[in-house]
């Protein structure tokens, strides 16, 4: 079964723990500190694979564990890094956050995303030598690996989606039009993945074509393979409607035409509003020419372009992709969604949970929900860090080390974060 939506775990592997280590040396005395850093945890990275068609091998394989950072060691050296785990997807692939359905990413290039950052290092007891504490016996311990739950939803990347009942031909189309092979077969349901295919046109322009399974009645609602498909055609720019108007299968046309119409009406009004060529297939081989033409009025007097081809004869399909092309050319490009997934910042607890200590004039502050506050913020950006220095304040901990003797310029350490305090 093809498998386009999967729920995952990642967790970044944690960073390392530095070390408490002394400097020995034969004739030397009371060495320095040379206690080595804890590695980087690794990373979790997604990229974006164009050789990677489906969601498939998530199917068993639900949890991603990226490797932990070496504990640092003696004479100053530090724990080995975690090495990155690359998960690789198919192009197209959307990443929500499974509890809120956020947008955390859409993948449409191969630019790697990291989705989990590993946790940094522990600090080495070779940082903590100050001019009144020669023999830092302590050091610090590595920060975790960020966990997260995500949804990754496949919504291919094509220029034009083919839609039409099963067995109308737009398998055969695709294979006619395009170097993809898709499965062609006399058989309802032969489509059971989402094919894609390079068209070339006149002119040297080029688009993206991609057959979707049969849609079938009622499946809009569930019933039936084509729900889960039709999220496929959500990004295409025009969708080429393909009729059987052979009559060879004694169905009727239009009452098809209506039915795929109102499929993806009801999945979603805007798709349905989407540009459409209506191809009328199987001209080759027409049983009942009333039929076809009383289709052909119809559809021309709904404004629709109509091309009459035959993908078996070929009949036809040169018009019907360059028209397609040209049409392109005129419509938006293809629709990449931006993130709207907004993160949860940690809840400020009391600072009675902080553990506070302090040697001279550096004052060390520790605990859980600092711990997260640390690793979420991003340094880089202004935003960001006037939160941070927000909650910082508003938790009351610069009047707690007010009270404890904290002076201006003294150094406040958080984690791997270093600064001066100031009022
Ligand atoms: P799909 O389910 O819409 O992808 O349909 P397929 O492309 O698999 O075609 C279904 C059947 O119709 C196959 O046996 C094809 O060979 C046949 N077929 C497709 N296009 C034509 C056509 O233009 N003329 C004729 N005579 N048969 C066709
Ligand atoms: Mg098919």
């Amino acid at each position: 079964m093809f498998v386009d939506k999967v729920n995952i775990t990642v967790r970044a592997g944690n960073g390392g723990n530095g070390v408490v280590s002394f400097h020995r040396e034969k004739y030397v005395t009371n060495g320095g500190p040379d206690g080595g850093d804890g590695g980087r945890g690794g990373s979790i990275i997604l990229r974006a694979d164009p050789n990677m068609s489906t969601l498939m091998d998530f199917r068993y394989k639900r949890k991603y564990v990226a490797q932990n950072g070496s504990d640092g060691s003696g004479k100053r050296c530090s724990g080995r890094d975690g090495e990155d785990l690359v998960i690789r997807v198919p192009v197209g692939t959307l990443v929500r956050d499974t509890a809120t359905g956020g947008i955390i990413k859409d993948l449409c290039d191969s630019e790697p995303f990291v989705v989990a950052k590993g946790g940094l290092g522990g600090w080495g007891n070779q940082h903590f030598a100050t001019p009144t504490r020669q023999a830092p016996r302590f050091a610090k311990s590595g920060l975790n690996g960020e966990y997260r739950e995500i949804t990754l939803e496949l919504k291919l990347l094509a220029d034009v989606g083919l839609v039409g009942f099963p067995n109308v031909g737009k398998s055969t189309l695709l294979s006619v039009v395009s170097k993809a092979h898709p499965k062609i077969a006399n058989y309802h349901f032969t489509t059971l993945y989402p094919k894609l295919g390079v068209v070339y046109a006149a002119e040297g322009s080029s688009f993206v074509m991609a057959d979707i399974p049969g849609i079938i009645e009622g499946a809009s609602e569930g019933a039936g393979l084509g729900h889960d498909f039709l999220r496929h055609v959500d990004r295409c720019r025009l969708l080429i409607h393909v009729v059987d108007v052979s009559g060879s299968e004694g169905r009727d046309p239009i009452a098809d035409f209506e039915a795929i119409n109102a499929e993806l009406e009801s999945y979603s009004p805007e798709l349905a509003k989407r540009p459409q060529i209506v191809a009328a297939n199987k001209c080759d081989m027409v049983y009942d020419p009333e039929l076809r033409d009383k289709f052909r009025e119809y559809i021309t007097g709904r404004g629709y372009t109509l091309f009459e081809i035959s993908a078996a004869t070929h009949q036809g399909v040169r018009e019907l992709v360059n028209e397609t092309a040209r049409q392109l050319t005129t419509l938006p490009p293809i629709a990449v969604f931006e993130p709207d997934y907004v993160e949860v910042m940690p809840e400020i607890a009391s600072i009675d949970d902080l553990n506070i200590t302090h040697e001279g004039n550096v004052w060390s502050v520790e605990g859980e929900w600092l711990e997260h506050l640390v690793r979420n913020i991003n340094f880089s950006d202004y935003e960001s860090r006037m939160y941070f220095d927000r909650s910082l304040r508003n938790s009351g901990l610069y009047d707690k080390l007010e009270q404890m003797g904290i002076e201006e310029g003294d150094t406040v350490r958080m984690y791997n974060l270093d600064f001066e305090y100031w009022r």
